[in-house]
């Protein structure tokens, strides 16, 4: 027997409905490519998104076609959201900080058939557009008196934002479809072959919305005003703009300004309470407001992932800037939640040290997210905090497949592998302790490169640090500490080696220490440990398997 409930679709358009009708005078504000702040409300959003979708139906692009972005955190970029989704067509956010190589293969992989971009894109553009004979708009997200001349002489097919929605009315009857069709679209950066695509669904994209602003996820509501740090072209900025239209919430959108006092200002003059971003982008912020001796008032928590948050860092936050540090984990394939760390009612009772030494864990599954911990065979590990495997998931907003993908699904009997080696404590706890491919081997032992990084990282002198697995002929792999020194700091390997006395096993600590310049980042401001091992080590001849 079927209940008797209205089979009532969960679709995208549905989030800004929702937004405009109850929170239509919501602020979206916004640090632009021209440098100023511009404003503007859900309520008008949600009528620039209806002429937006107009245009693109003058401009003959079908339902499920492929409309890329090139663009930065800003309104324009939160209408198309919605604008494209909500018309049925797919949003194929593009990273433009990719090689503009990576970019072009993405664009024709996707068959994108009209790309809009930011102006600060227009080289990367210029680049690539002889290479994507598919795209047949390029759009510019500009008024069009300030199109450059030269930028429309020389790709064929420029066009204005502006001009575009300037004829459109600001009524459109968002279509109704089954909540299943694809809406979104977002390559993970492929640090091993070709990037992926990930296809995101209506019902993902909004059930996803809803476990993200539950208390114990981002805790996020209408007295809210969230500024992402994380770019609206890295996973969908971690869904809060979909979250934020969910719950009426302000958003603050940084646009290209993501150093320290830039990002200061803006969560300073807008009241921001809540922000969003990976470690390395905290980095900036936290050296400023360190420097300045300044302080953000109204700034109540950060959600920090992508990457390991190092304790060092959690507590910085926490105990010199009275931040409350959410530690997040999850995948581009993941939508990408898929734990944080909030407490349980038992752990009030604990201690400070015991609180944080659970705060640092990447936390517990949000309802939505199944998880298992299993060794190299698939046999399942005990939830004890100590036995580390593979981590598999599934849920209703976790990938079943890649978008044109030739290789079979990555599916292991409907759970999908996350390449993260991890333990699970018997609260549900993950800590994760690598990436399978980042793990150092020695001697038949696995060390963890994140948790030697993040002892480095508690160095007064240690600005940032990575671990990498070097070679080694007699244990086949040990580890090599890479750092960046703080500004003005002293310091040399002999003191960093013996500062791990004492807090790891002996043979876990590494043998050598490299000092450089800075640490490569990738596309999403991660570090590229490949990159490091191919410069100081000649590479990693094979990732560990557990
Ligand atoms: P890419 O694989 O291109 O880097 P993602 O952005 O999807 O794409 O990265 C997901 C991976 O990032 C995870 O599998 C995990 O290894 C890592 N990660 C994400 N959050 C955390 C975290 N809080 N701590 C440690 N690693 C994390």
């Amino acid at each position: 027997m079927l209940g008797l409930m209205q089979n009532h679709p969960l679709l995208i358009s549905g989030l800004l409905d929702f937004a405009a009708r109850y929170h239509g005078d919501s602020e979206i504000v916004s640090r632009r490519v021209e440098g100023d702040v511009h404003r503007t409300t859900y309520a008008q959003v949600r009528q620039r998104a209806a002429q937006c979708a107009h245009a693109l139906d003058a401009l003959q692009i079908a339902a499920q076609d492929r409309v890329g972005t090139l663009a930065w955190n800003g309104y324009r970029h939160f209408e198309l959201y919605y604008a494209v989704s909500g018309s049925e067509r797919i949003l194929h956010t593009l990273n433009p900080r990719l090689h503009p190589d990576q970019i072009a293969w993405i664009i024709n992989h996707a068959d994108d058939r009209a790309v809009c971009f930011d102006l600060t894109f227009a080289p990367l553009v210029k680049a690539v557009a002889k290479r994507c004979p598919g795209v047949k708009h390029w759009i510019a997200l500009c008024e069009a008196d300030t199109l450059p001349a030269e930028l429309a002489a020389t790709v064929a097919g420029v066009l204005s934002y502006e001009a575009l929605l300037a004829a459109q009315s600001s009524e459109y009857p968002w279509p109704v479809f089954d909540e299943n069709t694809a809406s979104s679209l977002c390559y993970t950066s492929g640090t091993t072959g070709h990037p992926k695509g990930v296809l995101y669904s209506h019902r993902s994209t909004v059930l996803h919305a809803y476990a993200a602003a539950l208390p114990d996820v981002m805790n996020l509501s209408a007295r809210d005003a969230v500024l992402p740090v994380v770019p609206m072209f890295h996973v969908n900025a971690w869904g809060i703009p979909y979250a934020g239209a969910l719950t009426g919430a302000k958003l603050v959108f940084p646009g290209p300004a993501l150093d320290g006092k830039s990002l200061f200002e803006l969560m300073r003059d807008e009241g921001v309470t809540l922000a969003a971003g990976v470690p390395t982008v905290w980095l900036g912020l936290l050296n400023f407001m360190r420097e300045q001796q300044v302080r953000l008032p109204a700034l109540q928590r950060t959600v920090i992932g992508g990457a390991a948050a190092a304790p060092a860092m959690i507590r910085a936050f926490e105990e010199e800037l009275g931040i409350h540090v959410l530690h997040a984990w999850g995948m581009t394939e993941m939508s990408p939640l898929g734990t944080l760390c909030s407490l349980k009612n038992k752990h009030l009772k604990l201690d400070k040290a015991s609180q944080f030494a659970l705060q640092v864990k990447q936390g517990r599954p949000i309802f939505g997210v199944d998880v298992r911990v299993v060794d190299g065979n698939g046999a399942d590990l005990p939830w004890d905090g100590k036995s580390a495997g593979n981590l598999l998931v599934r849920g209703p907003w976790i990938a079943s497949d890649y978008f044109r993908s030739e290789a079979p699904s990555p599916l292991q009997d409907g759970w999908f592998p996350t390449g993260d080696v991890v333990t699970i404590d018997a609260d549900g706890y993950i800590q994760i302790t690598d990436r399978t491919k980042d793990v150092i081997k020695s001697g038949g032992e696995w060390i963890s490169s994140i948790e030697l990084e993040n002892i480095a990282m508690a160095h007064p002198g240690v600005a940032i640090a990575a671990c990498i697995a070097r070679p080694d002929p007699k244990w086949d792999e040990r580890p090599l500490l890479v750092v960046v020194k703080r500004e003005g700091a002293t310091l040399d390997r002999d003191e960093l080696l013996r500062f791990y006395e004492g807090k790891v096993a002996k043979w876990m600590i590494p043998d050598d220490v490299v000092f450089v310049p800075a640490i490569p980042l990738g596309a999403t401001g991660k570090m590229l440990k490949n990159r490091l091992r191919d410069e100081l080590v000649g590479g990693k001849p094979s990732a560990p398997q557990p």
